[in-house]
């Protein structure tokens, strides 16, 4: 039975806007949201940096802006002695939706390992918050034809061992490393090829309700000329969006893309 799975569009701010930065961003895509609205269907999660959750939060919920407040990233542990870190439970208690987990930055910048983005997700669900958990292949990995069996590999790091009907609530993102900050977005089919695999490797692991519900996003580079074609991709159910999230014009028009 086909599922009809919301699609969700995520804009990650990285290490940018500062707390009146943030504020300003989301006054803009406020304004953009009320006057052109968010088409049915479609889900908007904003993902500021941590010194901008609260002002994030208090401008969405007053404002009753139709975005879900989202972090990028977090710790495993619930509380202790790691210096610079930030758990679930706080994000948690800051009404945040999603958070973005193994982000290709963190696994490379921050030598976060499979291992490290697994206990991330435990900590993500066990707070009743959706993880975006990402994956993706590097270059050298693609042209060696080793993409799709690392992907795989790391949906089930990620996944194994799960319940079903946890894996059916979870979002994925097919992050192609070659793709993010680059300007080379992968092709509507490369991104359709791969978030294919990835549904079906939830399939084998978790049974066909979940893969039908579980969401796949793409990212990498995506910007209002290409969003269109991505979203149209029968398993991309979604957009992860780094660079053109941080231009308020630019972002809405990639959340009505195709709609
Ligand atoms: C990202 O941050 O996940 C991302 C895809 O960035 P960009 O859109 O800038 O490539």
């Amino acid at each position: 039975m086909a599922v009809a799975r919301p699609v969700l569009v995520s804009g990650n701010w990285k290490m940018h806007a500062n707390h009146f930065e943030a504020l300003k961003l989301v006054q803009e895509l406020a304004a953009l949201f009320r006057a052109g609205g968010v088409p049915e269907g479609r889900e908007v999660s904003l993902h500021p940096p941590f010194t901008s959750l609260r002002t994030v939060q208090t401008a969405v919920e007053s404002d009753h802006v139709p975005v879900a407040l989202g972090a990028q990233n977090c710790h495993y542990e619930e509380r202790g002695a790691f210096t610079g870190e930030v758990s679930a439970d706080m994000l948690a208690k800051l009404n945040v939706a999603y958070v973005i987990a193994g982000h290709s930055e963190r696994r490379t910048l921050f030598g976060e390992s499979d291992a490290v983005v697994r206990r991330k997700v435990d900590a993500i669900v066990g707070h009743g918050m959706c993880p975006i958990v990402c994956v993706g292949e590097s270059l050298e990995q693609r042209r060696a034809g080793q993409a799709a069996d690392h992907v795989r590999r790391q949906v089930l790091d990620a996944l194994s061992g799960r319940a079903p009907e946890t894996i059916g609530r979870l979002v994925l993102a097919y992050e192609p490393i070659w793709a993010i900050g680059t300007g080379e977005t992968a092709s509507a089919e490369d991104a359709e090829e791969m978030c294919a695999l990835i549904r079906e490797e939830v399939g084998k692991l978790a049974g066909p309700e979940a893969s039908q519900s579980v969401r796949i996003q793409y990212g990498g580079s995506v910007t209002p000329e290409s969003a269109g074609a991505l979203l149209s991709a029968e398993n991309v159910d979604g957009l992860l969006v780094g660079g053109a999230s941080l231009d308020a014009e630019r972002f809405a028009a990639i959340v009505r893309a195709g709609a």
